[in-house]
């Protein structure tokens, strides 16, 4: 994917476009995937980076949701388990299972647990990832060897799946581009088009880089911006009735060592009754996560010393060794796209909606990063009948994610790469200082950062450090220290000059203190 070319066929089209997309999360990302599969000409703009806001914020679970079993939401649960299998069928360098023990500490929970996740199996059907079972206290500390033991009774083991959110939509906006999209990353959306009736029949949007403004026109213009999705409404119609909710997650990095083994910890109910992972991720524990009302969305939204206080302290009540403050490597948060409803916001929809405004604005938004290829074939063919498109049947159930590639763990480091990785390294046995390590305490080396501009649009040292690699969210001072090289790196890759280093250097400094919490 090369940005100048994608805006030149941005420019240059003459003809209205069948579908324009704002936003390139995991929504707007899956509906550009699957127009583009079925055929149509469709181009997708990000006000940043791909990926910058929520999608690359969750818990990186491709899961069905124990929790909405509780809630009795079995639909939800079965649709999100079939969703967990394709993604794993198609994109098995980036998903896998994971192992999650629910520790027993009084009698009745491994009864109660141990039926529900029975239900979780079976509502799995063919698209099971490995049978629950219940655990002595041995077997249970055998799999969380860091668990306390005092008091335990035993556990539930089941399985669910696992992926690196930001990498896997990386690989959704390349699929999509395999397949003829155009994406265009730091280009805003400012404004819509309407026809002579005063549908909504494109959009103007920024080119932040050069200050151009592109006028698109289409036969319809799909809302896919999350938590900013009334902003988009609102430039349709300002006195539109809102429809979303914005609930925060906070998520807490630790080395591995505080959770030992290959199994993650799952606490189904907290101290208020919320759900707590503790998951094994890029050689790390990750630790979440938080449901805290939000009134205003923003981009970088920062948490609060309760989150992190309440994770401390969650953490400490299960593991021999109570992580602290100073043991957090990073931390990170997300804000959930919650469709709007009564009462508190864990208790909200997690389901998708597809509305369309009298203006004939499409929007999708709602559900989970687990359910994203669904939520496109919904709406794709919403638009068919809005848009009047030709009736083409979505192709992705066994649409093969860019990166494809079987058995991709013997990759080490570069595994999320998949079919891409044999390129990485081609590039580092060319030029030696490629093939440099970044950081001692991360295994990202330089070839990365390059393959990331010329092949993945990454176009600043942000992009790189938090989508591109990972090493903001899992060790916010070894990101710091390596903004410097990357910069220099990106420099050479894109024409910049002295001053874009230090102002990309100081940038991504001031950025990635709100990631640390530890000295
Ligand atoms: C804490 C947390 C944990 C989660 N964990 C999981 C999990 O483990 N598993 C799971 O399945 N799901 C999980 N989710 C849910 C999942 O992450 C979200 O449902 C999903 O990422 C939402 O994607 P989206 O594309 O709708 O939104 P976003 O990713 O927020 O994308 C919207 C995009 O629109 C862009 N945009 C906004 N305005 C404009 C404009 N004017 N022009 C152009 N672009 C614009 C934004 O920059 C943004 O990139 C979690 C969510 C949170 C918050």
């Amino acid at each position: 994917m090369k940005r100048e070319t994608m805006l030149a066929r941005a420019r240059h089209r003459t003809e209205p476009w069948d579908i324009v997309v704002i936003g390139g999360g995991a929504t707007g990302m899956g509906v550009a995937v699957d127009a583009a599969a079925r055929g149509f000409s469709v181009v997708l703009l990000e006000a940043h980076d791909f990926g910058k806001a929520t999608s690359s914020r969750s818990t990186k679970l491709v899961h069905g949701g124990v929790r909405y079993l509780e809630q009795g939401n079995i639909p939800l649960v079965m649709s999100a388990l079939k969703e967990r299998g394709l993604m794993r069928q198609n994109a098995p360098h980036l998903v896998h299972d994971l192992a999650f023990v629910v520790p027993n500490y009084s009698w009745w929970e491994a009864p109660f647990y141990g039926i529900g996740l029975k239900l979780y199996d079976m509502l799995a059907g063919k698209y099971g990832f490995g049978a629950s079972k219940l655990l002595s206290k041995e077997e249970t500390l055998e799999r969380l060897p860091a668990l306390e033991p005092e008091e335990l009774r035993g556990g539930v083991v089941y399985y669910d799946g696992q992926f690196d959110d930001a990498r896997l939509l990386i690989h959704l906006a390349m699929t999509a581009a395999d397949h003829g999209a155009v994406l265009a990353n730091y280009c805003p959306v400012t404004s819509l088009l309407r026809d002579p009736d005063g549908y909504v029949n494109g959009v103007t949007a920024l080119d932040r880089e050069s200050g151009e403004e592109l006028a698109l026109t289409a036969r319809i213009v799909i809302n896919a911006t999350g938590v900013f999705t009334d902003s988009i409404r609102q430039m349709a119609e300002p006195a539109v009735e809102p429809l979303m909710v914005t609930s925060q997650g906070i998520h807490l990095v630790f080395e591995r060592s505080f959770l030992k083994g290959d199994t993650a910890l799952m606490v189904p109910k907290t101290s208020d009754g919320r759900v707590l992972f503790v998951i094994p991720w890029h050689g790390h524990a990750v630790a979440g996560t938080t449901d805290t009302p939000v009134d205003l969305p923003t981009l970088e939204p920062r948490p609060y010393q309760e989150e992190i206080e309440f994770i401390l302290d969650t953490a400490a009540r299960f593991f021999v060794r109570p992580p602290t403050r100073a043991d957090v490597l990073a931390v990170y948060v997300g804000l959930r796209p919650l469709v709007k409803g009564d009462g508190k916001t864990s208790a909200l929809s997690r389901d998708h909606i597809i509305h369309i405004d009298t203006s004939g604005l499409l929007t999708i938004t709602g559900g989970k990063w687990t359910t994203y290829r669904h939520m496109a074939e919904d709406c794709v063919n919403h638009a068919i009948t809005l848009g009047k498109l030709p009736d083409i049947d979505c192709p992705t159930k066994n649409l093969r994610i860019h990166g494809y590639l079987e058995d991709a763990a013997s990759l080490g480091s570069l595994e999320v790469y998949g079919s891409d990785a044999e390129k990485i390294r081609a590039l580092a046995a060319n030029s030696p200082s490629l093939a440099v390590q970044l950081h001692p305490a991360l295994p990202n080396i330089a070839a990365e950062v390059v393959w990331a501009a010329r092949e993945e649009m990454a176009r600043t040292v942000e992009d790189v450090l938090a989508r591109h690699t990972r090493a903001l969210f899992l060790n916010a001072n070894a990101a710091i220290a390596m903004a410097d090289p990357v910069a220099k790196l990106l420099a050479a890759e894109l024409g910049r000059d002295q001053a874009w280093i230090a102002a990309q250097v100081r940038e991504f400094t001031d950025l990635a203190q709100q990631y640390r919490v530890g000295p």
